[in-house]
């Protein structure tokens, strides 16, 4: 059976199928793929924390008026 990356549809080595039953995602992705999704997500998680601490510094703020 062949293993195409969702994505770009190339086939995967085995090398890259090991990788996605190691860290499954629900989707087969090539190494390519992966490591573009992988920065997504890193963005996305950067972000987020960046939410995070802006809401924290406001409530700092706020306890020192
Ligand atoms: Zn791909």
């Amino acid at each position: 059976m062949d293993y195409l990356c969702s994505e770009c549809s190339m086939q995967l080595s085995k090398f890259e199928i090991e990788l996605n039953e190691l860290y499954p995602v629900g989707k087969l992705y090539c190494e390519f793929c992966q490591s573009k999704h992988e920065r997504e997500i890193i963005k996305k998680i950067a972000d987020s924390e960046e939410d995070m601490e802006n809401d924290y510094t406001r409530g700092l703020f706020k306890t020192l008026k």
